[in-house]
């Protein structure tokens, strides 16, 4: 028992009382998720509860696999057995197994936001709907927000009652719902309603899940929306053993259709619910969590709760005022570097979070100058990369034949003579037809009216033919090299922009590794590798995934990613009205908007541990313009005692004439082509050119392509050829290949 000693009261009340409906209402750092931990563990080790009767719900697949782990830490083996893992993913896994029940293939595809869009866009097409008036994503964003709330097509139209809008809306999300079961695929919304679906129309499915489920618990419950609340209760509904644990002041995702009332009325919704609230912090110095609790004080909306902390005073909060972003970038670099220097702190204690994605270049390129290692969580995340989604489209065709959105991107991709015509007459003939989009591409010969295209399409059908038999037999390494091989894909990439070949040819080295190192462990574990698996763990990687534990690097990442994280030195970068809160919440004149920039404030400032930096800068040029913004009312609502206040005026170290964009002056020098497709994976096997001379020695600075600036730090001569070992602040050690690199000294 000695484990749960190290729990306060109302903890441990929390952990042993397992049966019957539980609501664990507490502020940030009160050790909701530890609760939930030793929860796990206590059921299995005291209650003798199998492991797979355990369900638990986490926010982020990177939190899912952190709590696995720290069962395991509690309780050793058995810990891996327990179902821990975030809606989305346990839904697919539920419909891998049973979606055929209601209409669909097990091997339907999953697609993202810019599929999605796609098929949107044909749709208006086809309906002579004006994009001046209906943007894509708009509709897109309403069809997603019914779809939170569990109204189908049909449901949609109803409401519309005579407003055109709507009625235009519900008739594209009918075809759109129409076009995705044709196609065999589901968006990332649909994942959790068709699970919805499936268990509502088949009593049998849901019952083996009751048997299955004892025990179900959700983490971050107040960003839970309609559908996954509904999930809940259906799960929970036999043995009511359901535990929830959540923050209403920590709500943020209201724009994705969270729904904060979830957690609110949890007593009303489970009679009998006992509730606990947890009011000691173990996270934060005084200090910080007396500011968190005076700015999140002028939220009206809700539930007062008193937060109070035993761990010491610690530092004031610092605010610092710059003049521009670039100081701002240097100012929080030159804290880091001295808190490394002169307080024993690693890199890895520090976390700069930010509201809007497009504020992490200049932070990136201040961390770059410095020689600072970091880490971005988001941006643009490698999936979305083109080169990345081509290839990834082949193999869904490949995985799915009845997939029209990923067909249609690579039918011309490289292009091989088959012109929009010819695909618009194949589409035509596949609607009248029946047929899905590849069936009509391999009955070509009987579709009229297609001259030229013919004979092109039928050698797509054929290759197409061909790859899908290595995908059919579980050879994946060769089907990829195959898939190459044959569409001349990286060869059109030099055509294309020889500019960026070199990088997306990279890119593909990576989702090549990537796929080797999917069939090694498959085959290492002693299980067939399958395509369908594969596509599955890419589509589910959220970008927080991306975050390794052990690694010793500093963390960039957006505020509404930060959230169940804690951090010993937190910066808050671009505290200033217009930003944070932002523009839009500010205009709104709803209250509800900026209540819910302040909760987010308010999540920021608790993952602060030790020290929290808030940055304001007088000028800031973001998205191409320069805003003079006066600094956020967040701030201002820190009282003056919490709050140390300091102007940074411009003695910043930075040469007027250097140049700033690190990352357009990369794109600037001209690199010429000299890189084997994917050398990542087959260096070895590319002969030396001879008379290789380098240009530079150990300890130089040097500028790769895609890894940027780095250092020198070994050159091995390795038969025809140099090995050169370069250490790049944002990417780590790396050995190269001389003559494939394209490292330039600088
Ligand atoms: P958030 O609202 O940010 O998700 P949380 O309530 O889930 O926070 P945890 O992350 O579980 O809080 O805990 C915060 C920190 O406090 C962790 O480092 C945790 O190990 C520590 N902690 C929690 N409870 C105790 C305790 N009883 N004794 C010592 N440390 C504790
Ligand atoms: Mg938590």
């Amino acid at each position: 028992m000695d484990k749960y000693a190290t729990l306060n009261e109302p903890q441990r009340e929390a952990v042993m009382c397992t049966e019957g409906p539980l609501l664990l209402l507490a502020g940030a750092g009160s050790g909701k998720t530890r609760v939930l931990t030793h929860r796990i563990a206590y059921l299995i080790e005291e209650k003798h509860v199998l492991p797979w009767k355990i369900m638990a719900i986490t926010f982020t697949n990177k939190a899912a696999k952190e709590m696995r782990e720290r069962v395991e830490r509690l309780i050793g083996a058995g810990g891996q057995d327990v179902w821990v893992s975030t809606f989305h993913s346990s839904c697919v896994r539920i419909l891998r197994r049973y979606i055929d029940e209601i209409d669909y293939d097990r091997n339907f595809s999953i697609y993202d936001t810019d599929d999605a869009k796609k098929l949107i866009r044909e749709i208006m097409k086809e309906y002579n709907i004006d994009p001046k008036y209906f943007k894509e994503s708009m509709i897109l964003s309403e069809i997603s927000s019914a779809k939170n709330q569990l109204i189908g097509p049909k449901a949609f139209q109803k409401q519309a009652d005579g407003d055109m809008r709507k009625e235009i809306i519900s008739r594209v999300y009918i075809e759109y719902q129409k076009r995705l079961l044709k196609n065999n695929a589901l968006d990332f919304d649909d994942l959790l309603c068709k699970t919805v679906d499936l268990f509502e129309q088949r009593p049998k499915v849901l019952e083996y899940y009751h048997n299955l489920f004892q025990y179900i618990m959700v983490d971050e419950y107040q960003d839970t929306n309609g559908v996954q609340f509904r999930l809940v209760k259906l799960l929970a509904d036999k043995h009511k053993n359901l535990c929830v644990v959540g923050d209403d002041d920590q709500s943020i995702y209201r724009f994705r259709g969270a729904d904060i009332r979830n957690i609110l009325d949890f007593e009303s919704v489970y009679k009998n619910a006992k509730v606990i609230r947890l009011e000691q912090n173990y996270r934060s110095t005084k200090n910080i969590l007396g500011a968190a609790n005076e700015v999140i004080r002028n939220n009206r909306k809700r539930k007062v709760k008193k937060l109070w902390t035993d761990n010491h005073e610690g530092e004031r909060i610092h605010h610092v005022q710059v003049n521009s972003e670039v100081e701002e970038a240097q100012f929080i670099t030159d804290t880091i570097v001295r808190g490394i220097e002169d307080e024993g702190h690693e890199y890895y204690h520090y976390a700069i979070l930010y509201r809007t994605n497009a504020q992490s270049r200049l932070l990136e390129e201040g961390l770059v100058r410095a020689g600072i290692p970091y880490r971005l969580v988001g941006g643009v995340s490698f999936y979305q990369r083109k080169e990345i989604k081509d290839i990834i489209a082949y193999l869904k065709v490949l995985n799915n034949s009845t997939d029209e959105v990923a067909a249609k991107r690579i039918i011309n991709v490289p292009k091989r003579g088959i012109g929009a015509t010819t695909v618009e007459r194949i589409q035509e003939y596949v609607n009248i037809s029946g047929q899905s989009f590849m069936e009509g591409v391999n009955d070509i010969e009987s579709i009229p009216n297609i001259s030229r295209g013919k004979k092109n399409v039928a050698e797509f059908a054929m290759m197409m033919h061909d790859l899908k038999a290595f995908a059919d037999r579980g050879a994946l390494k060769r089907l990829m090299d195959e898939l190459l091989e044959r569409t001349g894909y990286i060869e059109s990439l030099k055509a294309d922009d020889a500019l960026k070949a070199e990088e997306r040819s990279e890119n593909i080295g990576e989702l090549v590794s990537k796929l080797y190192a999917y069939v090694e462990d498959r085959e290492a574990a002693g299980e067939e590798p399958s395509l369908n698996e594969f596509l599955e763990d890419v589509a589910l990687v959220a970008d927080i995934d991306q975050l390794e534990d052990d690694d010793n690097k500093v963390i960039l990442m957006t505020l509404h990613s930060a959230k169940g994280l804690e951090f010993p030195v937190v910066f808050m970068a671009g505290m200033e009205d217009g930003l944070f809160p932002s523009f839009m919440s500010m205009n709104s004149g709803l209250i509800e908007d900026i209540e819910e920039e302040r909760r987010l404030c308010y999540v920021g400032i608790t993952r602060a541990q030790d020290k929290l930096y808030m940055t304001s800068s007088r000028s800031r040029m973001l998205y191409g313009n320069t805003n003079y913004n006066p600094v956020s009312r967040f701030v201002s609502e820190i009282p003056a005692e919490l709050l140390e206040s300091n102007s940074v005026s411009g003695q910043s170290d930075i040469q007027e004439n250097e140049p700033m964009n690190l990352i357009e002056e990369r794109a600037r020098r001209k690199t010429a082509f000299k890189q084997k497709p994917y050398s990542t994976v087959t260096a070895s096997a590319i002969p030396a050119p001879e008379g290789v001379v380098l240009d530079y020695a150990a300890g130089d600075l040097v500028k790769h392509p895609k890894y940027g600036i780095g250092q020198v730090k070994l050159i091995e001569a390795g038969g025809a050829d140099y090995q050169v070992t370069v250490n790049f602040p944002s990417h780590g050690k790396k050995k190269l290949i001389a003559s494939f690199a394209g490292l330039k000294k600088i």
